[in-house]
C-alpha cells in the first residue's frame, strides 16, 4: 500500500510507478486536464482508426460492406457484443451492441415486467438517473398500470447514499421487478448487484441493472450472479463516443422470451433474409436488436474495447481505486475546514464505490466555472456537487495533484465570485 502525502513529489512517484499509461493513445485536448470521462470518454487513436476503416469500407464496397467488411457489419452488433461479454462476466451470446441506454431499458423493461394478480409494481430509487425513471414510468402505463402507485422508489436517508438492505425490505410479494443503477451518478456508490440479485431471486422477482456508470471501469459477473438483464452506455468509461451504440445484456435463461419491442434485426440471422412476415427472435441477447446497426456509431468501440481489454480490467479498477482514493486524501488534508469546507459524498469503502468522487461545495457551481477557465473539465451536478472522475486509462496523478491546488488557490482568492450562477444547457 502506498503511503501518500500532500508534496507535488509524492504525485510524480506514483505517475513513475504506474504501469497502465494508455495516455498516448488518447487524444487528450490541449492544456487540459480532462476529469469529465465518466460523461464523455476521449478519443483513442484506436477507436479513430476503426471509424477511419469503416468510412473507407464503406467508400470501397458500397452494399457490399454487410458482408465484406472486417468484420462484416451484418454481424458487427454480435461481435462488439461478444467482446464487450469478457467485460461483464458474460457469455458472447449474452451481449450485444445495439440502441441507446434508454431505449434498450425501454425495450428489456417492456420485456421483463409483466404484472399479473398482486405483482404489479416496479422498485426502483429516488437516486436513479431521471430516464431511467422516465422509462419505468411510461412502461407501467403502458401496461395499463398507474406510475402513481406502481413504481417504488427507494428512499435516501442523506440523499446521496442508499441502504441496499432497506431495498430489500421493499421488495415484497406486490414488486414485479427490481430495476437499478449500478453506480449512482452523483454520489458515486456502487450498489451490491450479487447481494440485491440473490434477495431479489430469493422472493421470485426479476432483476436487471443500468450499468453505464460502471462498465469499463469496474468488473461485472453478471452471468455468476444470475442479474436477469442489463444495460449500459458506451460513451462513459468505454470512451465510445458521443452518442455511440449501446448495450445490452440477456441472460441466457431467458432466451426463449419474445422481445417487447420486435424489429428484423432481432431475427434469427440465417433467415433474416427470407423477409418473412413471421417473426423468429435470435435465441441470444441478438434477439433484442431492432433496426439495422448503426455502424458509424458502433465503428468507435471496435478499437475502444481493444484498450480496455489489453489493459485488463481488474487492473484498471486497481488504479481506479487508487486514483480516487489519493484525491479524497488530499482533499481531506488540503481542503476540508475552514476556509475550504469541502465534503467528498462519496463512500470511502472501496468496495462501495464507482470510479468518480463527489466533491460537494456550497458554490459547487461557480467553482466549477472558475475551474473550466483554468482548463479543468469536472462536471457539476446540482444542487451543490462536483463530481471529479480521474480515468485510470489517461489521467495522471500529478493532474490529481494539481486540481487539488487549484481548488485551493481558488477558494483562497475568491476566485469563483466572478462568475455567473446561472447554468449552462449541457453541464
Ligand atoms: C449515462 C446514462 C444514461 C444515458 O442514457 P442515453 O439513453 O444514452 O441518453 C442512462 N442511464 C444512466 C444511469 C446513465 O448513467
Amino acid at each position: 500500500m502506498v503511503q501518500f502525502t500532500t508534496d507535488e513529489e509524492c504525485a510524480r512517484t506514483l505517475d513513475r510507478n504506474d504501469s497502465l499509461s494508455f495516455r498516448d493513445r488518447f487524444f487528450i485536448p490541449a492544456s487540459t486536464i480532462y476529469l469529465n470521462g465518466n460523461s464523455l470518454g476521449l478519443q483513442s487513436q484506436d477507436a479513430r482508426q476503426c471509424v477511419q476503416k469503416v468510412l473507407d469500407e464503406w467508400k470501397t464496397l458500397g452494399i457490399g460492406g454487410w458482408l465484406e467488411g472486417d468484420p462484416p457489419w451484418f454481424y458487427y452488433a454480435e461481435s462488439l457484443g461478444a467482446t464487450a461479454s469478457r467485460l461483464v462476466g458474460a457469455l458472447p451470446q449474452e451481449v450485444v451492441a445495439t440502441g441507446t441506454t434508454t431505449g434498450n431499458l425501454h425495450s428489456l423493461v417492456g420485456t421483463f415486467y409483466t404484472p399479473h394478480g398482486r405483482k404489479t409494481k416496479i422498485l426502483a430509487d429516488e437516486l436513479d438517473f431521471p430516464t431511467d425513471v422516465y422509462a419505468l414510468q411510461s412502461q407501467i402505463e403502458l401496461k395499463g398500470f398507474n406510475p402513481e402507485r406502481d413504481l417504488i422508489l427507494a428512499p435516501s436517508r442523506d440523499g446521496r447514499f442508499l441502504d441496499e438492505h432497506a431495498i430489500v425490505e421493499l421488495m415484497t410479494d406486490e414488486v414485479a421487478l427490481v430495476c437499478l443503477s449500478s453506480v449512482l451518478y452523483r454520489s458515486g456508490q456502487l450498489l451490491d448487484i450479487p447481494y440485491l440479485t440473490e434477495e431479489a431471486h430469493n422472493r421470485g422477482i426479476t432483476i436487471g441493472f443500468d450499468c453505464s456508470h460502471s462498465v469499463g471501469v469496474v468488473p461485472h459477473s453478471f452471468d455468476e450472479w444470475g442479474v436477469d438483464f442489463a444495460v449500459w452506455c458506451s460513451y462513459k468509461y468505454l470512451n465510445g463516443g458521443p452518442g455511440s451504440t449501446a448495450f445490452l445484456y440477456v441472460n441466457r435463461a431467458h432466451f426463449q422470451r419474445k422481445p417487447a419491442l420486435s424489429g428484423w434485426f432481432g431475427n434469427v440471422k440465417e433467415r433474416q433474409f427470407d423477409l418473412s412476415l413471421e417473426f423468429e427472435p435470435a435465441s441470444s441477447a441478438g434477439g433484442w436488436q431492432i433496426s439495422s446497426p448503426s455502424i458509424l456509431s458502433a465503428a468507435p468501440l471496435e478499437g475502444a474495447l481493444a484498450i480496455t481489454l489489453e489493459a485488463g480490467i481488474e487492473t484498471i479498477r486497481e488504479k481506479s481505486l487508487l486514483m480516487t482514493s489519493y484525491l479524497m486524501y488530499l482533499v481531506d488534508e488540503v481542503l476540508s475546514g475552514d476556509p475550504y469546507n469541502f465534503n467528498i459524498g462519496t463512500p470511502r469503502e472501496p468496495s462501495r464505490r464507482g470510479a468518480h468522487v463527489a466533491l460537494e461545495h456550497e458554490e459547487a457551481l461557480r467553482i466549477c466555472e472558475a475551474l473550466r477557465t483554468r482548463g479543468v473539465i469536472p462536471d457539476f451536478r446540482p444542487p451543490n456537487i462536483i463530481r471529479v472522475a480521474p480515468m485510470p486509462l489517461y489521467t495522471t496523478y500529478h493532474e490529481i495533484w494539481q486540481v487539488v491546488q487549484y481548488l485551493k488557490e481558488i477558494v483562497d482568492s475568491r476566485e469563483y465570485e466572478q462568475f455567473s450562477t446561472e447554468r449552462k444547457a449541457v453541464s
